[in-house]
């Protein structure tokens, strides 16, 4: 499979054209502006809601204020990486209709590395590698965990995988950490590889201050007022929660049962928009308050079929389209993956993990 960095040039005919017209008739100028006005006004709260959990961190006065601001700083981390960052490092944050606003998309996109991460990887690794190749081995770096685990079937099973349904989930709390080391190891690798000496320092130097920035506001400013100790542990902490959250919430989106995957060097026997339907999975549609908090939280992923159809269009209107999505996949017969809520996308996820460790003889009779 090729490997592109989005959605192909709009098709007129078949499925392709099909949601394409569909989506384009749901989603009227004034409907996507105010989508997109929805967005900004989310941003700005959890922007604030990000600066306050630090100044908690770095005010509280017992146990217990830190436990509360540690653990509020902890969701606002991710809230940060759910719904800023991946909205405008896709171009969807501002219409990208100008150069202007492509480059307010990527300012905006920036606020990856408040969290921890560099900006420019992760739009090689989620927007071209993730979003280009779904579910496809060998290329989808979402689903390579090396040795550590067996998530699609067309990799090598190790006999540890037969437990990886269990020792998996503490591991997702390295996530944050896995991606900031690897920001760093991809560094040195292409700096050995680059011959352009002004970008390799200017990459270099994006990098490294970024992550010294990040280490001062996660540890320096609390240290101000806190012993180092605790704010080693408190920061451990943070990192291992948040990890978690993004490591849980991204994989229930894709590695699941009944999404589809490809063979490493393989073209997935479907065309570009099936494919992304066919891998992905939706959760959490419901109309229940715990439903619509999730979502408001979730930033989008769980509208993950959407996401991956329309990544340009801001997660704040996926709601609007997915019965859109629904009725073409069914006038076509192209099976659409949905979970009734995150839990239930969280057990599908368990219950692949348990059918990819297992020995090929039991995983056809599971
Ligand atoms: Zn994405």
């Amino acid at each position: 499979m090729s490997i592109t960095t989005g959605p192909p040039p709009v098709q007129t005919g078949g499925f392709a054209g099909a949601l394409t017209r569909a989506v384009n008739q749901r989603l009227d100028a004034a409907t996507l502006r105010l989508a997109r006005r929805r967005l900004h006004v989310k941003a700005l709260i959890i922007g604030v809601w990000y600066i306050a959990s630090i100044a908690g961190v770095v005010l509280a006065s017992g146990w217990l204020e830190g436990l509360l601001a540690g653990t509020s700083l902890s969701l606002a981390f991710a809230a940060v990486g759910f719904n800023i960052q991946h909205d405008a490092n896709h171009n969807a944050f501002f219409a990208s209709s100008s150069k202007r606003l492509s480059r307010a998309n990527r300012i905006v996109g920036w606020s990856m590395f408040v969290i921890g991460a560099d900006a420019n990887r992760w739009l090689y690794r989620h927007n071209t590698l993730h979003h280009g190749s779904p579910n496809v081995v060998g290329t989808d770096s979402d689903i390579n965990l090396g040795p550590l685990a067996r998530l699609a079937p067309f990799q090598r099973r190790y006999f540890w995988h037969r437990y990886q349904h269990l020792y998996l989930w503490p591991l997702y709390c390295f996530t944050v950490l896995e991606i900031m080391f690897n920001d760093l190891a991809t560094l040195v690798g292409a700096s050995r590889h680059s011959r352009n000496a002004r970008s390799r320092l200017s990459d270099a130097s994006v990098a490294i201050l970024t992550k010294v920035v990040f280490v001062a506001l996660m540890v320096g400013l609390p240290a101000l007022t806190h012993p180092f100790w605790v704010v080693a542990v408190g920061s451990v902490a943070i990192m291992f929660a948040v990890g978690f959250l993004l490591g849980v919430v991204f994989q229930s989106a894709h590695i699941v049962e009944g999404a589809e995957f490809a063979e490493a060097g393989s073209r997935p026997p479907y065309q570009w928009h099936e494919w992304q339907v066919r891998s992905s999975l939706d959760f959490s549609h419901g109309s229940g308050p715990l439903s619509r908090l999730f979502r408001w939280y979730a930033g989008g992923l769980d509208h993950q079929t959407e996401h991956h159809l329309f990544p340009r269009v801001p997660h704040t209107a996926y709601p609007l389209i997915a019965p859109v999505v629904s009725a073409v996949c069914e006038d076509y017969g192209i099976p659409r993956h949905v979970q009734p809520s995150f839990h239930a996308a969280v057990a599908s996820h368990f219950r692949h993990l348990r059918a990819m460790g297992r020995p090929p003889s039991s995983t056809n009779s599971a």
